[in-house]
């Protein structure tokens, strides 16, 4: 018997988001949806450790799909609370290499918060707005993932991500991903962003 997943708690209270997002989209968004992923994942892992032990055939096709979505789902949002602070903590521009590194590569950090703002919103159906680092070049790069493990650049570090599938925002935003997406910027926590950088490149 291995580890299992765990719902990280989050490193701020439920309603500290508030106004750009509320406790209760923040709690719902929490202890429902991304809950479901931690189950998800560890309900797999119990299944291949059961049919492993029984020598058991399994459709190793269909339990690997849902492992990566929901393992996906797991990873990503625990990124992406972390990436989160109560507005004054959060939000404005980041300072520092991450500064230096998104302008050398994007020419001005309002050319980067508009170019992840394009991907968040264009992403077709759900899926998440991702800043990561290439792990050959060392340039940032904007991954627009579809659902939680489509498109994705394998191997590159993720610095900051967004979510932007429908149950991420549709207490606070109805169907407006875009207002939601233009919520995102008062919230992004720039210290955990340049932190994740930190540990990359140090
Ligand atoms: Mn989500």
């Amino acid at each position: 018997m291995g580890k299992y997943y765990i719902l990280p708690q989050l490193p701020y209270n439920y309603g500290d988001l508030s106004p750009y997002m509320s406790e209760e989209q923040l709690r719902v968004h929490h202890t429902i949806h991304h809950q479901a992923y931690v189950n998800g994942a560890n309900e797999i892992l119990e299944m291949l450790e059961k049919a492993r032990k029984e020598n058991a055939e399994l459709d190793i096709k269909a339990a690997l799909k849902a492992l990566s979505w929901n393992v996906g789902g797991h990873l990503l949002h625990s990124i992406f609370w972390r990436n989160l602070a109560p507005p004054g903590k959060g939000g404005g521009t980041p300072g520092g290499k991450l500064a230096d590194l998104l302008a050398s590569e994007f020419r001005s950090f309002e050319r980067f918060k508009k170019e992840f703002t394009q991907a968040a919103v264009s992403v077709e159906g759900s899926g998440w707005a991702a800043l990561t680092l290439c792990s050959q070049t060392g340039r940032p790069m904007i991954m627009q993932i579809e659902k939680h493990n489509a498109n994705v650049f394998p191997s590159f570090p993720i610095l900051m991500v967004l979510d932007v599938f429908e149950h991420a925002y549709y207490i606070d935003y109805k169907n407006k991903r875009g207002a939601f997406v233009e919520a995102f910027w008062n919230i992004v926590n720039w210290d955990e962003v340049a932190k994740r950088l930190e540990e990359l490149i140090k």
